[in-house]
């Protein structure tokens, strides 16, 4: 399947602080270079178009989505493996076949040498990538906006108390300053490729929850950091032409769900917005209220196929 593009999504969306949010920087540098900045800062770096400035990066975006759909897929009892643990089936053995079929493969016999390892993982895995296999979604970073830029980067310092692990009583003497920012929008954008409607809407439930405050971002969340509202102003799905109406990758290529495992099949929406684009039929939704509607839809289509996933291997 990684050989064709079947369909493919982006999703275009502003994210807000609603509550300070802290992403920490790790570059101790960047503390030397200015002792006057907080112990705990935000995240910058160099942007083109900007100069320096804070951003979220994408792969700690992809890590918080992450983990939000995991407890999302356990809650529907759907498999879902414990990214921690190396010796899972997910890494240690899907790592493993991966490693075979790739040394036993001769060039252009099998179209999907990688179904197998697929087929293997968890849906977490299949979504968001492993060890063993590619990510089907990726996230952007996320950059100010132009015209809110000088307000994202107008941060704050707050101070903290640190928790002496043994006590569990604040730390003495252990006074930190937490840099953090309090305003702008940071503009981002997620896609996935050759997906199925349920990794489409199990991304979207994940947005709104972070909309929703029930999925924070960033440091030092249980002192109330991280609250973020969520804005969807674009969602662009390109798909082949097999259907008319927007389906996932198991519809549109029904050859591919054996091989792959796939869980949709049939599952299509009638999407408003269907025109032309370069893989044929492209579906847009514009405008935060439109795209709220179709990912609802796709979730409303999508999600029995999620609950009736568990116990499959
Ligand atoms: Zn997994």
């Amino acid at each position: 399947m990684h050989k064709l593009t079947i369909n493919r999504a982006r999703i275009d969306l502003r994210l807000r602080p609603v509550t300070p949010l802290l992403v920490k920087s790790g570059d101790k540098g960047a503390q030397l270079l200015h002792p006057e900045r907080p112990d705990l800062m935000c995240v910058r770096t160099r942007h083109g178009r900007y100069g320096e400035t804070v951003y979220i990066p994408g792969a700690g975006l992809k890590g918080v989505v992450r983990s939000s759909a995991e407890r999302i897929l356990r809650s529907l009892e759907a498999r879902c493996c414990d990214p921690m643990d190396h010796k899972s089936e997910c890494h240690e053995a899907a790592s493993k076949l991966g490693d075979q079929l790739a040394r036993g493969r001769s060039p252009d016999a099998d179209p999907h040498p990688m179904a197998p390892v697929y087929k293997m993982v968890c849906l977490a895995c299949r979504t968001f990538g492993s060890q063993a296999l590619a990510s089907r979604t990726s996230f952007e970073d996320a950059y100010p906006t132009t015209t809110t830029l000088e307000r994202a980067n107008a941060t704050e310092a707050r101070s903290g108390v640190s928790i002496d692990r043994q006590t569990g009583g604040p730390s003495r003497g252990k006074l930190f300053e937490m840099e953090v920012v309090v305003g702008g929008e940071f503009e981002t954008s997620i896609q996935l490729a050759n997906f199925e409607l349920w990794q489409l809407a199990l991304v979207g439930v994940v947005l709104a929850d972070v909309d929703e405050g029930f999925v924070r971002l960033g440091s030092a969340k249980s002192r109330g950091l991280g609250r973020m509202a969520v804005e969807i102003h674009r969602v662009l799905v390109d798909q082949v032409p097999t259907s008319d109406e927007l389906g996932g990758v198991a519809t549109l290529h029904p050859g591919l769900a054996g091989p792959y495992g796939l869980l949709e099949q049939s599952a299509t929406i009638v999407a408003e917005g269907r025109g032309v684009g370069p893989l044929g039929h492209r579906f847009v939704w514009e405008g935060a209220d439109s795209c709220r509607r179709g990912l609802d839809r796709i979730t409303e289509t999508a999600w029995p196929f999620l609950r009736s996933s568990r116990g499959v291997a």
